[in-house]
């Protein structure tokens, strides 16, 4: 059971990432977690505010809203958003660089991996794509390929696919021997769906790890001398979408 000091943990999670992101969505089908509230009634009154503080005392915890339009000056506010953990609940932050993180019940020795369907209750942010862990192939194909971009800036637009974060996207970059700076109208049908591969063996591994990003195959290579864990040959450092990439030199020649 979530004591004090977790309750406070989710409490900073939601202040630190959860604040002042526009809420496009809210699953709020759950009528025993949101009693006494019947399904409709939270989502009509959250959707297209945002969070703006977040508050404890106790166990409890509660959110103050902005006005309905998101507006953060001086107006009418929006309702306060009550939250308790109960026996064994835990809130979940994706932030907006994709960085998933947790607060709450701590998880016990026989932690299972989360699920999506163990969500009771969601709040979906505008700078949110669908989440990486969802997202279908065909969805996929068509995010990952549209325009010209790179294609690891494109892995880490949370616009198009939320959850992939910098090491993330190099570690599916070199699980399917993509180079990071091809412009996605570049990448062919079978590049696409050897990213979605890539995509959905490297998140398993980091959620089976509890959540963690340091799990992957290359990451212990993405530093000055490293070399390529499967070919040998060196890892090459560069700047691509703005972020620190590593690759391997030879099966990911540009
Ligand atoms: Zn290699």
């Amino acid at each position: 059971m979530p004591e004090l000091p977790e309750v406070e943990t989710a409490r900073r999670l939601i202040a630190d990432v959860a604040l002042g992101r526009r809420i496009t969505g809210v699953d709020d089908a759950d009528t025993f977690v949101c009693r006494p509230h019947s399904p409709g009634e939270l989502r009509d009154a959250l959707t297209g505010r945002t969070l703006t503080a977040a508050h404890r005392r106790g166990k409890t915890i509660w959110c103050e809203t902005s006005g309905p339009d998101d507006s953060a000056g001086p107006g009418p506010l929006g309702p306060d958003l009550g939250i308790h953990l109960g026996m064994s609940g835990r809130i979940v932050v994706t932030a907006k660089d994709g960085w998933v993180a947790e607060g709450g019940d701590p998880p016990g020795r026989d932690a299972q991996p989360r699920k999506a369907e163990w969500d009771r209750f969601t709040l979906e942010f505008a700078d949110g794509g669908p989440d990486a862990a969802e997202v279908t192939p065909a969805q996929f194909r068509a995010l990952i390929t549209k325009g010209s971009i790179a294609v690891k800036a494109r892995l880490l637009d949370q616009s198009k696919i939320a959850g992939v974060g910098n090491l993330l996207a190099d570690e599916i970059l070199w699980q399917a021997k993509v180079a990071p700076a091809t412009p996605v109208s570049r990448l062919r049908r079978t590049d696409a769906d050897r990213l979605y591969r890539a995509l959905r063996s490297v998140l398993a591994s980091a959620l089976a790890a509890g959540g963690g990003e340091h799990t992957g195959d290359v990451i212990a290579a993405r530093r000055p001398g490293g070399s390529c864990p499967r070919c040998g040959a060196e890892m090459v450092h560069g700047t691509v979408g703005g972020r620190s990439t590593w690759w391997c030199s030879r099966e990911q020649a540009a």
